[in-house]
């Protein structure tokens, strides 16, 4: 199959990051085109039901380091911990 569409960004993926990310550009008015390689939900997000841990940058505390802490704590010695940084 083949098709063609006008966009000035294509994002990859349709999970919380690409999603984000195209709600965002399409927010400043850029045309996007989200593709991705199966069923829109097939990626990780669906199975994140307590919510998407964000690090937000105006909270106090708030850090990507404090963020990698909770992910790896919260992984139980699972998470590949270069992965995860
Ligand atoms: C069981 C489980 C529970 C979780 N619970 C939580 C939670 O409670 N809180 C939390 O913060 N996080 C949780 N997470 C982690 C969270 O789900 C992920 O960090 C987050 O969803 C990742 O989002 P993403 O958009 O980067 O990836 P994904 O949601 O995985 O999206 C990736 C997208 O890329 C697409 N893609 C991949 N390869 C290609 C390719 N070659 N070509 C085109 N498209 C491609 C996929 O189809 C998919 O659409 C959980 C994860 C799991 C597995």
């Amino acid at each position: 199959m083949s098709w063609s569409a006008d966009a000035d960004l294509v994002v990859v993926g349709s999970g919380v990051a690409g999603l984000t990310a195209a709600l965002d550009a399409t927010e400043l008015g850029l045309r996007v085109v989200v593709v991705t390689k199966d069923a829109v939900d097939s990626g990780a997000t669906r199975w994140a039901q307590g919510g998407v841990a964000v690090v937000v940058g105006d909270v106090r505390g708030d850090s990507v380091r404090a963020h990698v802490a909770d992910t790896l704590a919260a992984g139980a010695g699972l998470c590949d911990a270069a992965a995860v940084a």
